[in-house]
C-alpha cells in the first residue's frame, strides 16, 4: 500500500455507512443577499456589540469553563421563559443535543421517528449513533399525517420522537391536538424542537411540567446569534440528568457563555428583531404567492417554503437566483414532497424586495 494514501486503511477501518455519506453542505458565504440558512439578516446594535466586547475581553481564555454554570442557567431561564421545575442542558448549538438524546436513549437499531421531510439532522443523529431513522411522510400538502404517526408508533415503538414545531423545511406549525395525540401514543421520548419558536407565538414550553415525558429544545440561532452556537434542552431534571451524562466535558466554550450573558441584557432587541421578521412574513408570503406557477405554504418560521411548478421549474429559478447573487435553500432533492420547493429566509425589507424583483424577472423571462 502506498503509505501516503490511507484510503485501503480507511476502508478497513470507518464504518462502511459512514463512508458512503457526504458532510452536511454548508455553501461559501458568498457576497449578496443570503436568504438559505434561516439566519437573522439584521445585525446586532453598537451598544450590545460594546457589551460582548468587553465582555470577551475580561473572560479568562486559560482557564476550561465553569463546571457550574447556574449563573448562565438562570439568565436562560428569566430570557426565554423556562419553567422553574424543569432542568436545562445547554449545547453547542441545538444539533448536539439532538445527538446527546439519541446517544443517551438508542441501542443500535433502536428508532428514532419523526414526521418526514422534517429537519435533516434528526435523521444524520440517528444514523451516526447507530439507531434507526423512520420518517412517516406528510400528506401531499405538507401537513401532518397524524394517523399515519400514530401507525407508524405503534408498528415501530420509537425510543425518541422528533417534532419541529415549527416544521423545517415546510414552516407549518402542527395543531397542538395532533401533538398532544402523539404525546399520548409514544412509549418513549418526545422532543419538541422548538427551534422557530420566536416566529410562531406559539411555545409548549410553559405546558412542560405537564408533559413528563417530553423535552423542548430551543436555539438562540435564528434569533441574531447563529453564529453564537448555544442551544437549551429543557425537561423534567431526571431526563436532563441522563443527557447530562454523555455530554463532552466543557462543551459551551467560554467565548459563548460570556457573549451570550452580555446579549441576554438586550433581550427586547432580540425580540424586536424577531417581531420585525415575523411581520414580514406575510407579505413576502402573499407576493410569492402572487407570481405565476408558485405555489406557498403558510409558515409560522422565518422562512417561506415556495413551490415553482411552472416553468421554469424548482431547479432551473434556484440557479437564476445564484447567478444574480441570491443565495436561497433548495429543498427539492431532499424528499419527493419537496419537488420544485426552494426555502427562502424571510430577509430585511430591501433583501424581500430585490428576491421579489428577480423572480419576477426570472418568470417573466420564461
Ligand atoms: N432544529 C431545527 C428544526 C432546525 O431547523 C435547526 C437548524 N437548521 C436546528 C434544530 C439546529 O440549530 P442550531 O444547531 O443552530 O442550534
Amino acid at each position: 500500500m502506498n503509505a501516503a494514501n490511507p484510503a485501503d486503511r480507511i476502508t478497513a477501518t470507518v464504518r462502511a455507512d459512514i463512508r458512503v455519506l457526504t458532510a452536511y453542505p454548508v455553501p461559501p458565504a458568498a457576497d449578496g443577499i443570503k436568504l438559505d440558512a434561516m439566519e437573522c439578516p439584521y445585525a446586532l446594535p453598537d451598544a450590545v456589540r460594546d457589551d460582548i466586547a468587553r465582555a470577551v475581553r475580561e473572560t479568562a481564555l486559560n482557564r476550561y469553563p465553569p463546571g457550574d454554570p447556574t449563573a448562565l442557567a438562570n439568565e436562560v431561564r428569566q430570557a426565554f421563559g423556562i419553567p422553574p421545575q424543569a432542568g436545562l442542558l445547554f449545547g453547542n448549538g441545538s444539533d448536539e443535543l439532538i445527538h446527546l438524546i439519541v446517544q443517551a436513549c438508542c441501542q443500535p437499531g433502536d428508532t428514532v421517528l419523526s414526521p418526514w421531510p422534517s429537519f435533516v439532522y434528526f435523521d444524520m443523529a440517528a444514523r451516526f449513533d447507530h439507531a434507526r431513522f423512520v420518517g412517516v411522510p406528510l400528506t401531499a400538502d405538507l401537513q401532518l399525517d397524524l394517523p399515519a404517526m400514530l401507525q407508524a408508533i405503534a408498528q415501530h415503538r420509537p425510543k425518541v420522537v422528533f417534532l419541529a414545531l415549527p416544521n423545517n423545511p415546510t414552516g407549518g406549525l402542527w395543531p397542538d391536538a395532533a401533538v398532544q395525540a402523539i404525546l399520548d401514543a409514544a412509549p418513549g421520548l418526545v422532543v419538541l424542537d422548538e427551534a422557530y419558536q420566536p416566529f410562531a407565538g406559539h411555545s409548549w414550553m410553559p405546558r412542560l411540567p405537564e408533559l413528563p415525558h417530553a423535552v423542548v429544545l430551543r436555539t438562540v440561532s435564528k434569533i441574531g446569534l447563529a453564529g453564537l452556537r448555544f442551544g437549551y434542552l429543557a425537561g423534567h431534571p431526571d431526563w436532563i440528568a441522563e443527557f447530562d451524562k454523555v455530554r463532552p466535558p466543557y462543551n459551551l466554550n467560554v467565548l459563548t457563555q460570556a457573549a451570550l450573558r452580555a446579549v441576554l441584557r438586550h433581550k427586547p432587541v432580540l425580540d424586536g428583531q424577531a417581531a420585525r421578521l415575523r411581520a414580514d412574513r406575510e407579505p413576502l408570503a402573499d407576493s410569492l404567492a402572487a407570481l405565476p406557477g408558485v405555489t406557498v405554504y403558510r409558515s409560522a418560521a422565518n422562512f417561506v417554503l415556495a413551490r415553482f411548478s411552472g416553468k421554469p421549474g424548482g431547479n432551473a429559478v434556484h440557479l437564476a437566483l445564484k447567478t444574480r447573487k441570491i443565495l436561497v435553500k433548495n429543498v427539492a432533492g431532499a424528499h419527493p414532497l419537496l419537488a420544485d420547493c426552494l426555502r427562502i429566509s424571510v430577509g430585511t425589507p430591501d433583501e424581500n424586495r430585490a428576491l421579489l424583483s428577480a423572480l419576477q424577472d426570472i418568470l417573466s423571462s420564461n
